[in-house]
């Protein structure tokens, strides 16, 4: 269903009335989690002014170790929610269990796959068949573009056609960086399939000042969009701190991205 000789044509998704993929470039922003609704408030109205497009904040958190900050839960998504009524912005925000799919439904307007539950087979088949918006499916930290397109394919046989595919870096022997950007996924997930993809530039580095070198190589690339962790005090942050932008950092990427796509097919 995924595959670009049955379907040449670019899909292009509408998350409560954004369109991602065609000639757009969808810009999602926000912090990796929802913590207050002063800081969520605050980045919303902020990243909007530099044009973004989406608020992304996760409310349920896949961490490392169980001693991490996992997130604010059912309070983080009414958070969300409360923003996109004061900005108009859609809300971003990951799904990690089949138990929270009603609410998902609700109140979220595009439905994040993390990288960890990328093969989470049973998740991905009740996500195709009971989530009502758009999926945005995350590479696994280890995945090839077959099994990614084939998780793709999970969602889309199981009923749900609305999926955009979310590259965010890969383990390789590189341990300087969190992970390593693979920006040839661009290209190549362009080839093989008609979804649109975005790239991730805060979970592939970790590293804040490698965002917008990485973020600007993606859009000249010819990514439909990218996802960046924006904080109002990443030294403050509780959950990925180190490579989120300062909003002001976000708004001068932004400006600089406005004039790269002059050069590009993307508006
Ligand atoms: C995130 O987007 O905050 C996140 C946890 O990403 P990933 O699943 O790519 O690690
Ligand atoms: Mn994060």
């Amino acid at each position: 269903l995924a595959n670009r000789a049955f379907h040449p044509e670019d899909s292009i998704i509408d998350v409560s009335g954004v369109k991602v993929g065609g000639n757009n470039l969808t810009l999602i922003a926000g912090p990796c989690s929802v913590e207050s609704k002063e800081q969520v408030i605050e980045i919303a109205r902020s990243i909007k002014k530099s044009g973004a497009h989406m608020l992304r904040g996760g409310a349920y958190k896949p961490r490392t170790s169980p001693y991490s900050f996992q997130g604010m839960g059912t309070q983080g998504l009414d958070i969300l929610v409360a923003a996109k009524e004061e900005t108009g912005l859609p809300i971003v925000s990951e799904l990690m269990g089949e138990k929270y799919i009603d609410e998902f439904n609700d109140k979220v307007d595009l439905v994040q796959i993390g990288a960890r539950n990328m093969q989470n087979f049973d998740l991905l088949k009740e996500v195709g068949r009971r989530i009502k918006k758009p999926v945005l499916l995350k590479r696994g930290l280890s995945n090839t573009y077959e099994e990614w397109i084939m998780s793709a394919e999970y969602i889309m046989a199981n009923g749900n056609p609305n999926v955009i595919l979310c590259e965010r870096g890969i383990r390789t022997f590189e341990t300087y960086t969190r992970n390593t950007l693979d920006l040839q996924a661009i290209p190549v997930i362009k080839r093989l399939t008609h979804l649109p993809i975005i790239i991730d530039p805060s979970h592939a580095g970790g590293k804040w000042w490698l965002v917008d070198p990485m973020a600007k190589a993606a859009v000249v690339a010819g990514a439909d969009g990218l996802m960046i962790e924006v904080h109002n005090d990443p030294e403050c942050a509780l959950c990925d701190g180190p490579q989120s932008l300062k909003p002001e950092k976000y708004d001068d990427l932004i400006q600089d991205i406005k004039q790269i796509i002059k050069i590009t097919d993307k508006t």
